[in-house]
């Protein structure tokens, strides 16, 4: 946990080098410039596994538009997108089973938020009893 924290807090600092967000190993696998197991995809978002899953089922969903982080989110322009954005975790929640007995939806933004990948992203857990409050 401790590692996760310091490894946000470095990502925080980085990110701060490229206001408005730049490239992250999430562009490159919605280039396909490195794989992931893809979930789902279409012209506006991208899911796929997380690599380092912290249920039985943990995936991602990410927008094609490199937003860096929900506090960068407008509410004129990104809207529609997020909307589209939980609309799609849903959607991979019922491919992936989860649906019976649930599941949770988490964004991480900033250093506070333990945010390490500065390309907005929803989280979906499941599979299992998830705590609260999170830690
Ligand atoms: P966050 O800490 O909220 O920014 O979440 C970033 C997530 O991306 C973490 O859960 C990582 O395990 C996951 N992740 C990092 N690199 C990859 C990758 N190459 N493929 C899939 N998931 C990744």
């Amino acid at each position: 946990m401790a590692d996760k924290i310091a490894k946000a807090h470095e990502a925080s600092a980085a990110a701060a080098l490229h206001p408005g967000g730049g490239d992250t190993i999430f562009g490159k696998i919605i280039r396909k410039e490195i794989p992931a197991k893809i979930l789902y995809e279409d012209e506006q978002c991208v899911a796929f596994h997380d690599a380092a899953p912290q249920a039985p089922t943990h995936f991602l969903v990410v927008p094609r538009k490199p937003l860096a982080r929900l506090s960068e989110a407008q509410d004129e322009s990104d809207a529609a997108l997020l909307g589209h954005m939980m609309l799609v975790a849903k959607r991979c929640a019922e491919k992936t089973g989860l649906v019976k007995k649930g599941y949770r939806l988490v964004v991480n933004d900033g250093p506070h938020g333990g945010q390490s990948v500065y390309h907005l992203h929803i989280h979906v857990l499941g599979g299992r009893q998830l705590a609260w409050p999170p830690g």
